[in-house]
């Protein structure tokens, strides 16, 4: 029998992968998350039918094993194949996403096309001739696309999710989500950009594995927010807001990675709370519209960088999958997503407050308000970490401090360890840890540190 009687904060993809992978090993964890549902980030609230998916999840990966894990949680009949087509709002016209370079030279207008040209050019050489280590979002995006491209499509969008002044972020994430500009074959290249969904949206997956993981022993505690977590005597205690308490040999975070230092019994040294107190995050605001009137938008989801209204991003869910509306429903599905902080004043909207934003915002988008039958708001307080120049020393700090103090507390994931991961890189980060937990040599660390795009070389299922 296993004496061990590891932890898991957090049953996002993360801690339900960890779960797995120790089951698989012949032990059985159990878990506590905060929230009443299964899947984190990627879960899919339902209420009479309707499903919101909070961001809108592509599943893709590199990862052989990833993808095992997938086919194994859902039968090939629970996914769709979805064609990516996005879009940028700009000007009144809807230009493809990723961006192709015939289409910049006419769409906007010849003129607009002969400036971005000349300063895409411009931009390059400028760029070549002054490359640094360490550049921001903004040096960046004019070397990639030259000022006027740049400023078109990326400055003010970049600004209105990220909520920051794109010189004060850094760039390490953009070569990895921002695709090039393409030239040649963008048609050849649109009808292979496929993607995998499940049929009910990615808590489909999520619920699936919490029941896989159910059935090898697991116990999963919902509405469990983990309040304090103490070293003691070589084990783990884990304190809930209830104040029950359990014990285990190992913990397996996903909360946070600010909220574990907060959380951690005895207080680590006050520079690892400095370095905690440093990391940030984003929030998202989704609201799953369904409207009576059918919108023919040809796009999975459209980019909305305008200032004019406040909406960041359009999920089309009709697009992605039927099932994601109920059966027989003819009216268009949409999943607007704002941007804020849990200080900013959305955060603070109530639910009256942001239907009246939403519905403004849909009215100056033409897509009549008045014809809005159901709204569904999902709030993810912690939706983004947040990449500012001092994130990565501040993760460093911790990460070194608790390697070397608390060798068996092993975060993981994408707030886990604060890095802005997908699904794939956040069951990586599980699967890593659990096979350090096993004595393995692998650095959970290391999962997604490649800064190549991370949509070239990708399995199908
Ligand atoms: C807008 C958006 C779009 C996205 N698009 C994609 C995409 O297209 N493809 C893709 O693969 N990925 C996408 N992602 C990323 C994906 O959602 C995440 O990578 C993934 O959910 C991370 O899993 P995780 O388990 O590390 O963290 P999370 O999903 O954040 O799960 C962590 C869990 O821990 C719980 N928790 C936190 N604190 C505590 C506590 N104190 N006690 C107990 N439980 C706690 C939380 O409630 C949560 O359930 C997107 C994310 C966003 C926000």
């Amino acid at each position: 029998m296993s004496t061990r009687s590891p932890l898991i904060i957090g049953a996002g993809p993360a801690g339900l992968t960890a779960a797995l992978e120790l089951v698989k090993r012949g032990v059985t964890p159990r878990l506590y998350e905060a929230s009443g549902e299964v899947g984190g980030l990627a879960r899919t609230p339902c209420l009479h039918g309707w499903r919101v998916d909070a961001g809108g999840h592509r599943f893709f990966t590199r990862s052989e094993a990833v993808l095992d894990i997938w086919r194994s949680l859902l039968p090939a009949d629970q996914w769709v194949a979805v064609a990516r087509r996005s879009a940028m709002l700009v000007d009144g016209h809807h230009v493809r996403y990723p961006l192709v370079g015939r289409e910049l030279l006419t769409q906007l207008g010849l003129r607009s096309g002969a400036r971005g040209l000349g300063s895409l050019a411009w931009g390059r050489l400028r760029h070549r001739m002054r490359r640094t280590a360490r550049e921001s979002f903004e040096d960046w995006g004019i070397g990639e696309f030259g000022t006027h491209w740049y400023g078109l499509f990326f400055e003010g969008y970049v600004r209105k999710t990220w909520l920051a002044d794109p010189s004060d972020l850094t760039s390490d994430w953009a070569n990895q989500r921002i695709r090039p500009i393409r030239w040649r074959d963008a048609d050849g290249f649109a009808a292979r950009d496929v993607f995998l969904y499940p049929r009910l949206g990615p808590g489909q997956l999520w619920e699936a594995a919490a029941a896989a993981a159910a059935d090898g022993g697991a116990v999963l505690s919902l509405r469990s927010p983990v309040a304090a977590v103490r070293s003691s005597g070589g084990g783990w205690t884990v304190e809930l807001e209830n104040g029950q308490t359990a014990s285990g040999d190992a913990v397996f975070s996903s909360m946070p990675l600010r909220m574990l230092v907060d959380a951690l019994e005895p207080a680590p040294p006050q520079r690892v709370r400095d370095a905690a107190a440093a990391l940030t995050h984003r929030a998202l605001i989704t609201v799953g519209v369904a409207l009576g009137q059918r919108h023919e938008l040809p796009y999975n989801w459209v980019y909305t960088p305008g200032p004019e209204v406040r909406v960041g991003r359009i999920q089309n869910y009709t697009r992605w999958s039927t099932e994601l509306s109920p059966p027989h429903w003819h009216g268009a599905h949409l999943g607007l997503e704002y941007f804020t902080t849990s200080g900013g004043d959305l955060w603070a909207a109530s639910d009256d407050e942001m239907a009246r934003i939403v519905e403004r915002d849909l009215r100056v988008l033409g897509m009549g308000a008045g014809t809005v039958e159901r709204m569904m708001i999902v709030r993810s307080q912690f939706a983004y970490p947040v990449y500012d120049p001092a994130r990565e020393a501040s993760v460093a700090v911790i990460r070194d401090y608790l390697r070397r103090e608390h060798p068996s507390l092993r975060p993981m994931g994408r707030n886990g360890m604060h890095h802005y991961d997908n699904q794939d890189h956040a069951m990586l980060s599980a699967m890593g840890s659990v096979a350090r937990y096993f004595g393995e040599d692998v650095d959970p660390w290391g999962v997604n540190t490649d800064l190549r795009y991370q949509e070239s070389g990708l399995l199908r299922m």
